[in-house]
């Protein structure tokens, strides 16, 4: 298919590995979350004004048996093929609800835990009761949780979706829209939900500087989210001329390897104590 219309290709050796290699790590998934394989790493996100951390982005790994540290690039999706990203995403959702609550039980300041979630798990999931299962069980405020959305959920555009974020918003948890500017964008959603926050895609914060076309497009974002009364999150900041940039157009946020890799509870609630990385 990525060949484009009216071209073949042999089925190769090659590609058959790569098959073989997709059906052999879709079968470990019910494993994997059976035996505990599976890790969630923080990382930090940034007030722009000040280099304080308002909190974290859950990010889970898989550490399979054999393969190694195993990246969500390449399990995610088949998870979202086999379905597996239920049980998965209810896991993450779990437990980065768990570690949030611990950070407060330390004294550490407020801080926001924000959890990536899959179209999927608002098709076959019960969005709603897991996210209120979630709070119950750790005992985490609703308003230190915030659930990232991707384009793919809010274009499913039905009704029942629509109704779950309603009802997310009722409980007190944020929303986030995650990659934002990559999905086939309809701004609809924006006017129709009551989002918090828009994450620029790391794709156009990568070419800020060698790129006009970026450095306009994640400016129109930040002037469009603040218009709407929204916050604004850079994702994937890798360079201090990046974050003078953003700075200087008014981000609220940043979050990327400039400040901190993704890192494990405890060493985010280090970081957490003691400040990340900040100029001047
Ligand atoms: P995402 O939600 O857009 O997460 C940001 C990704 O950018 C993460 O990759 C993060 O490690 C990476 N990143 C952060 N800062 C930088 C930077 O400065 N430079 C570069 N080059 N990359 C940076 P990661 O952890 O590999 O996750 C990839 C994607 O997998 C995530 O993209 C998200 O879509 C998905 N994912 C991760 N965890 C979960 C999960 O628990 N549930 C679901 N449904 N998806 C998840
Ligand atoms: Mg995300
Ligand atoms: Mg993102
Ligand atoms: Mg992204």
């Amino acid at each position: 298919k990525a060949a484009g219309r009216n071209t073949y290709r042999f089925f190769t050796l090659e590609m058959n590995a790569d098959l073989q290699d997709q059906m052999r790590l879709t079968g470990d998934l019910s494993r994997a979350l059976r035996q505990g394989e599976f890790r969630i790493l923080f990382q930090p996100q940034v007030d722009l004004r000040d280099g304080r951390i308002t909190g974290a982005e859950a990010l889970v790994r898989w550490q399979h048996p054999t393969e190694g540290l195993v990246a969500p690039a390449r399990f995610i999706p088949l998870a979202e093929r086999s379905g597996h990203i239920v049980p998965i995403g209810e896991w993450v959702l779990n437990e980065a609800c768990r570690a949030a609550r611990q950070w407060m039980d330390q004294g550490l300041p407020p801080l926001v835990v924000a959890v990536n979630l899959s179209a999927l798990q608002f098709k076959r999931g019960n969005v709603l009761e897991m996210v209120s299962a979630a709070l119950a069980a750790s005992g985490l405020p609703a308003h230190c949780l915030e659930l990232e959305l991707t384009e793919s959920v809010l274009l499913q555009d039905e009704e029942a979706t629509m109704a779950t974020l309603r009802s997310l918003k009722a409980l007190g948890a944020k929303l986030s829209i995650d990659d934002f500017g990559t999905g086939y964008s309809s701004l609809s959603y924006l006017k129709r939900l009551d989002v918090d926050k828009l994450k620029i895609d790391q794709s156009f914060v990568r070419d800020i500087l060698t790129d006009g076309d970026s450095a306009s497009i994640v400016e129109a974002i930040i002037q469009l989210g603040h218009i709407l009364q929204l916050e604004v999150i850079a994702e994937g900041v890798e360079t201090d001329a990046q974050l003078a940039f953003l700075r200087a157009s008014r981000c609220d946020e940043a979050q990327g390897y400039l400040f901190s890799r993704p890192v494990t509870a405890e060493a985010f609630a280090q970081q957490a104590r003691h400040g990340v990385r900040w100029p001047g």
